[in-house]
């Protein structure tokens, strides 16, 4: 998001997030000890709803759901793709990443191969985010602002807290999953609430499920927002629940939703 500079960010993610009280950032069950930021939803506020698709490993799959998306400009999404497919989807439809950033859609990290994090140490962790880091810049052709990691295999892990930490990045759950037959999906989508994560993958259950699942989110009335928009979202709720702040400048704690 253009108001929320990349300071504001990491103020917001790091300490305020720490002051805050626990219960919503608090991963479920296995991981009381994570320290980082850690959403599994959005606020229930706002009819919004967040997909995110990971991997990215089919380029049809990829090429035929930016299509889908152009159909509806004021959907946004976010990406989780591994390094390896920032690598060679560029080969292959050279400018691809570039053209989803410029339409408002959003990057994440997925690590480089794939790997589960919570098996890496902490200084492998660290770079292997930035290969995958400086991989992104290459592809873009500029520095990109990640803001939120999809741990592969949904695994939280005393790694990606050092990581998340030490690159001030926000662990990114969810709170609906995809992956099913594309008519279960799609039921699934039907009774989300707003501030679901929806988590999708590049492969064509996911291509078909959101095919169904568009035009009905559409018609009622549902954003489609970026993991920024709903966090940013998270902020205002989170930081000033009574209300809107007057000569706070840009800062989020302004809590003027727009
Ligand atoms: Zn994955």
């Amino acid at each position: 998001m253009a108001n929320l500079s990349r300071r504001d960010f990491l103020k917001l993610g790091g300490a305020t997030l720490l002051s805050l009280s626990a219960g919503r950032f608090a991963p479920l069950g296995d991981e009381p000890n994570f320290t980082a930021p850690l959403i599994w939803n959005g606020t229930r506020k706002f009819k919004r709803i967040a997909f995110t698709y990971d991997d990215c490993y089919l380029l049809n799959k990829m090429q035929a759901l930016e299509t889908l998306l152009d159909e509806y400009p004021e959907f946004k999404v976010t990406f989780f793709p591994v390094g390896v497919k920032l690598i060679s989807l560029e080969q292959q439809d050279p400018g691809i990443w570039k053209r989803l950033v410029d339409k408002g859609h959003e990057i994440g990290y997925h690590t480089f191969d794939h790997v589960n994090i919570g098996v890496m140490s902490p200084a492998g962790a660290l770079m292997d985010y930035d290969k995958w880091n400086s991989t992104l810049t290459d592809v873009l052709g500029k520095e990109y602002p990640v803001r939120f990691i999809r741990p592969p295999y949904d695994i939280v892990s005393y790694t990606l807290d050092v990581l998340c930490q030490e690159r001030g990045l926000v662990a990114a759950m969810f709170s609906v999953g995809g992956g099913g037959e594309p008519d279960i999906v799609f039921r699934a989508i039907q009774k989300a609430q707003g501030g679901d994560i929806v988590q999708m993958h590049i492969r064509t259950q996911d291509y078909n499920s959101s095919v169904l699942a568009y035009p009905w989110l559409k018609e009622n009335n549902w954003e489609l927002v970026t993991l920024t928009k709903m966090y940013d979202d998270y902020l205002r709720e989170k930081i000033n629940p009574v209300g809107c702040d007057v000569d706070t400048g840009s800062s989020l704690t302004r809590t003027c939703v727009e």
